[in-house]
């Protein structure tokens, strides 16, 4: 477990077993008596046709989780005597499925929402539950508003967050016309700078919120309008996974006294919402790396209190609720991403045979270079000249490229000289380990996964954001390989070569098993609850994912909650307006006339519209694992 950091990035939730099985503890309890394998879990799945890719999710997990803000913030509470409560609020745009929006409700959490169709998730969701928060971001039309002022009449309390100046007249006239007044909060920009890559939410050319100058005017023009009662909220939120807690510190200073002021100017307040940002441990080293945080949950919820508390006193003004719309903490490890592998290529490692003598003839009298030369690069290559040789043998082959490219070399030629480096970076294996990366990644295996980066995991292709990836078995066997993932889209982008290393460093390679015949070979990629699911696309067509609820029933055992079935090839092709049908008439019409013209068979033109039929209905993904090891 080490090669990964799987303690680092998985505690408390993820373990291996005795039979090298990685399991998931959706309590977190130390015990494990909840203990589920996830190996069980895919051949369950697999006997009932279920078949990967597909997305493991842990309602129990998500569960922990938002227990575990809420008791953070009730201990900060009592440690700095704050007399208001926390309320979480979860924003859905960190993942919209049916069921994991129900949970974070029926758990007694509020909604976030950023556009009309995540309103009307919310309204629907929160209306049966009187009081119950829901905060209204984003860019608002009228639309929009009358349906935020309509929801308080259902009991919730909808806050519409002001973002930008030109709202408020949107918002006066909706509420005169609906005669409904609204319950109003005003988002900050925050001059406090969050260096990690989603720090563009935050600094003064941020995109989103009110200069100090733009709150003091929206102040003002509430107070002309007899309104100022209504503004009830201040909003922040600098970006998401932050890493430093010194960020967090002066970021909520800042939105301590922006709140204590704005009671001062008489407004009635009584919210603060804090946002988003708590960050989580991709690579398990709890450092300031942007992929990781260096603070616990419960050291964000005491500077979270402390600052508000500080600020309260010195301005004696009364602690407000606080709100947090944490999403990536709540959720992200609720959800494993579990793939195969279908097949590896591996360096050539064929040109360690090779016949040197004829190398050395072929390549010298064409490299126009001392045939001496290039035989000792190899035959003299030892531990203490090893990486010279190497430096050596790449300008060889570079030279070699340029040759052929004026017309002074074979292909057969050519190829003699990259053995030569083939069989020069083979031998550093041996006698220079401690490879450098470069040479680390050009000398790995690649596994091609039935998988779409751009469907299940987009922030590693566009942010290049890192995800725990490890083997889901074989981890009592020492891993023998090093391989980047390559996944089934035509794109050279749709690889993984990216993983936690295992100290912690960014690793171009993972260390893997080699691939048995006819053996399936599981991997998992971790931390992908929040946004990846919602950032996908349909790059190639591959579709949707089937996701899975699985609920530990103690003893090992396992119940599957909800199979919500991936796309299917027809379901993706209508979301490209070709309709299935539509498809299937123009192929029979095709089939017709070549049966009509005698160049089809009644037989072929039947199994040629089945077999489409049946594609049709099918998965998008690959359905077999043919573990080709190809040695080249
Ligand atoms: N609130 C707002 C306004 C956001 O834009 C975001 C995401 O960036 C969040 C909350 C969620 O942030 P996080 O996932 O870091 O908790």
């Amino acid at each position: 477990s080490e090669l990964y950091r799987l303690q680092g990035w998985g505690a408390p939730y993820f373990v291996i077993n005795s039979q090298g099985h990685l399991c998931v503890r959706p309590s977190g309890s130390a015990e494990g008596t909840d203990e589920v394998d996830l190996v069980a879990v895919i051949e369950t799945l697999a006997a009932n046709h279920i078949h990967l890719p597909l997305v493991l999710r842990f309602p129990d997990i998500l569960h922990h989780r938002m227990l575990e803000l809420q008791t953070c913030f009730s201990l900060a509470a009592s440690k700095f005597n704050y007399k208001q409560q926390f309320q979480g609020v979860f924003p859905i745009k960190c993942n919209h499925e049916r069921h994991m929006v129900e949970q974070i409700v029926e758990c007694g959490f509020g909604l976030e929402v950023g556009s009309k169709p995540e309103l009307l998730i919310a309204m629907a969701k929160l209306g049966s539950r009187a009081g119950r928060l829901l905060i209204c971001n984003g860019y608002k039309d009228s639309a929009y508003v009358n349906n935020v002022l309509l929801a308080q009449r259902l009991g919730i309390h909808a806050v519409l967050v002001l973002e930008q100046m030109e709202e408020l007249e949107e918002v006066i006239s909706c509420s005169n016309r609906l005669g409904v007044r609204p319950i109003l909060g005003l988002r900050a920009k925050m001059s406090t700078k969050h260096n990690g890559h989603w720090g563009n939410t935050s600094g003064d050319n941020s995109k989103f919120g009110l200069t100090v100058n733009e709150i003091v005017a929206v102040v003002h023009q509430l107070r002309q309008e007899g309104m100022l009662d209504c503004l009830q909220l201040l909003h922040f939120h600098i970006g998401s996974q932050i890493s430093s807690i010194l960020t967090i510190k002066e970021v909520m200073r800042e939105g301590s006294h922006t709140y204590c002021e704005l009671a001062r100017m008489g407004a009635p307040m009584g919210f603060i919402d804090v946002g988003g940002g708590l960050g989580i441990d991709y690579d398990g080293t709890k450092s300031q790396s942007s992929a990781s945080a260096n603070y616990s949950m419960q050291n964000y919820a005491n500077d979270v209190v402390a600052a508000l508390m500080d600020a309260c006193l010195l301005k004696g003004v009364a602690e407000p609720v606080i709100i947090s719309e944490s999403g990536r903490a709540l959720a992200s490890h609720s959800s494993v991403l579990v793939f195969d592998v279908l097949s590896a290529s591996h360096y050539p490692y064929h040109s360690v045979t090779l016949n040197i003598d004829n190398l050395a003839k072929d390549a010298a009298a064409c490299l126009m270079i001392d045939e001496e030369c290039l035989v000792q690069v190899y035959s003299s290559m030892e531990v203490g000249n090893a990486q010279e040789a190497y430096n050596d043998a790449k300008q060889l082959r570079e030279e070699a490229g340029s040759l052929f490219k004026l017309g002074c070399l074979s292909l057969e030629q050519r190829a003699q000289a990259e053995a030569l480096y083939d069989c020069v970076s083979q031998q550093m294996l041996t006698f220079a380990p401690q490879l450098s990366d470069e040479l680390r990644l050009s000398l790995a295996a690649t596994y091609h996964v039935n998988l779409s980066v751009f469907r299940s995991a987009p922030d590693s292709w566009a942010i290049d954001q890192i995800f725990p990836i490890m083997p889901l078995h074989r981890l009592t066997e020492k891993p023998t390989t090093l391989a980047t993932l390559a996944d089934l889209t035509c794109d050279s982008d749709g690889k993984i070569d990216r993983f936690v290393g295992a100290s912690g460093d960014i690793s171009s390679v993972l260390p893997v098993h080699d691939l048995h015949e006819g053996e399936p070979y599981y991997l998992g990629l971790f931390l992908g609850g929040v946004y990846q699911e919602v950032l996908g696309s349909a790059h190639n067509l591959f579709g949707s994912t089937h996701v899975v609820h699985v609920r530990a029933t103690g003893d090992g055992r396992f119940l599957i909650e909800h199979v919500l079935p991936g796309q299917s090839v027809g379901q993706v092709l209508c979301s490209t307006h070709h309709a299935d049908l539509g498809l299937l008439h123009q192929l029979r019409a095709q089939t017709d006339a070549y049966v009509m013209s005698g160049d089809l068979s009644q037989e072929e033109a039947h199994m040629l519209m089945a077999n489409y039929q049946h594609c049709l209905d099918s998965y998008t993904y690959l359905s077999s694992w043919p573990n080709l090891d190809r040695k080249e």
